[in-house]
């Protein structure tokens, strides 16, 4: 039953093969037995997951129907889930319950899906591996020496074990695709502003953006349709029609026009991880694409302006949890200044720590021409680079990540290395535009993920190109050995 994949399982419910309390059970038990290997859930809810289960078989009994009605899902530990704890993987948020629910959660919650837990993430979602959680690092199922990938790597980890069929997840500047890559998922990051930030606890915010993780393209067409949408509650969110994700996974690539960058190639590219993308080209070619090279000449300048832009919007963003309102406090303050100095210092972790003096650092009087403002010219001209390209190409190809996952512990020393491995994936998150990595092959048994981006709200066309590879390959239905 863990193996099957949302499409079959809301085929299965519609069917009447099982109900969703039948197969909500099986994965929490599921989840219970092989978890303890993965740490990728933070909270389990249990009786919430029964509850809800129970009701959605209560809708299909009355007639309703829907892809998501039954459906279990978790999410991200970083979405505000009414009365449960939402500790966004930080000391700071430990005793955190949320009052409300995200509308993502929400908007889930009333399609019919039924939330197993919270799962794992980097801390405040600033991470690559998630090894910055306060509740631990999560394992790779693929090689449990490895890293999951992050910040999602809980949501990753998961899904990919087979403890459930999709998961939420956040990316900021790339969180949601370069775990799918390191974990052998399909992951998507909408358009800026398609999924509502109302209850994601903030990291960047003019980064962050929601989006689903599973394993087909199929799925995500799903959990997108779920999840995407106007919300009058979050400023940026755009109020525009949300297409039906499903019925264009069918279309023809006949005459797609694929532009692949000639800055992906470079030295820091691992040749194995080339020679898959190459594969992966020729089996897009071989279903009608036509494939162009293209030009992204400022895409050096992005990693070090999403690492001065990023830490800035976080330090801002951060500045709420100080000990009075919500969140850690310290013991015994002796002062106001010692009470937010102490309850910060004990409740954030080193990562969120550095980021924070960074941002500050680089929004502070003296240095904010230098460096935040500098850094937002790079984000137009990066913007403009997309542009220009798709006035060329109508979807653009390259690796999600330059490496495989690497081991535990293996960047903790040089938080820059780690940085680094973000090279593929954060330029999308500067121009907002969507993106999507699935499974393409695999270099010394771990997953490798091939990157695909597309012009604004073109999320359909992400999932139609990605289903059609994968009706054409079978590397995403590789399950890791042991789950
Ligand atoms: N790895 C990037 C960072 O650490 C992106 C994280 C994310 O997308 N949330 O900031």
């Amino acid at each position: 039953m863990h193996q099957m994949t949302l499409a079959e399982i809301a085929r299965g419910l519609a069917d009447k093969k099982f109900s969703s309390e039948e197969l909500t059970k099986v994965l929490l038990a599921r989840i219970t037995q092989l978890d303890p290997q993965l740490n990728s859930f933070i909270s389990l809810t249990e009786d919430l997951a029964i509850e809800q289960a129970k009701a959605a078989d209560a809708r299909r009994a009355n007639g309703e129907s829907g892809a998501l009605l039954g459906a279990p899902i978790a999410h991200k530990d970083l979405f505000c889930t009414q009365g449960i704890r939402t500790s966004c993987g930080s000391k700071m948020l430990d005793n955190f319950k949320a009052p409300y629910d995200a509308t993502v959660v929400a908007k889930l919650a009333a399609a019919g899906a039924v939330t197993l837990g919270k799962t794992n993430m980097d801390e405040f979602a600033m991470g690559s591996a998630n090894e910055s959680s306060w509740y631990g690092a999560v394992k790779n199922p693929w090689n449990l020496e490895h890293v999951p990938g992050g910040s999602s790597g809980g949501s990753a980890a998961a899904v990919a074990a087979r403890l459930l069929p999709a998961a939420t997840a956040t990316d900021t500047g790339g969180s949601i695709r370069q775990p799918a890559a390191f974990t052998n998922l399909t992951g998507l990051k909408p358009t800026y502003g398609r999924v509502s930030r109302w209850g994601m606890i903030a990291y960047a915010s003019s980064l962050d953006q929601g989006g689903p993780l599973a394993r087909t393209a199929e799925d995500c067409a799903i959990l997108l349709q779920g999840m995407a949408g106007f919300d009058p509650n979050d400023s940026t969110s755009i109020d525009e029609p949300v297409p039906d994700y499903s019925a264009s996974l069918g279309e023809s690539l006949q005459g797609l026009r694929i532009g692949v960058p000639k800055e992906y190639f470079s030295a820091g590219l691992d040749p194995r991880i080339a020679g898959l993308i190459q594969n992966s080209i020729q089996q897009l070619q071989k279903l009608g694409a036509v494939i162009k090279e293209i030009s992204l000449p400022n895409m050096q300048h992005a990693i070090p302006a999403y690492y001065v832009i990023a830490p800035a919007e976080a330090s801002s963003n951060l500045s709420r949890f100080d000990g009075v309102r919500f969140g850690h406090r310290c013991e015994n303050p002796e002062n106001l200044i010692d009470l937010y100095k102490r309850s910060r210092g004990e409740g954030f972790g080193a990562e969120v720590q550095r980021r924070i003096m960074v941002g500050a650092y680089a929004l502070s009087a003296g240095y904010y021409d230098a460096y935040y403002l500098k850094a937002q010219k790079i984000r137009r001209l990066v913007k403009n680079d997309f542009m220009a390209a798709f006035n060329e190409v109508d979807i653009i190809l390259g690796p999600t990540t330059p490496n495989p996952a690497w081991k535990l512990g293996a960047k903790n020393s040089d938080p820059v290395a780690a940085y680094l491995e973000d090279v593929y994936t954060i330029t999308a998150n500067l121009a907002g535009l969507p993106g999507l990595s699935m499974p393409a092959g695999f270099v010394d048994g771990l997953p490798v993920g091939v990157q695909l981006l597309a012009p604004y709200f073109q999320e359909g066309r992400l999932l139609n190109v990605a289903h059609q590879y994968q009706l054409n390959t079978d590397w995403h239905t590789r399950t890791p050995t042991g789950f």
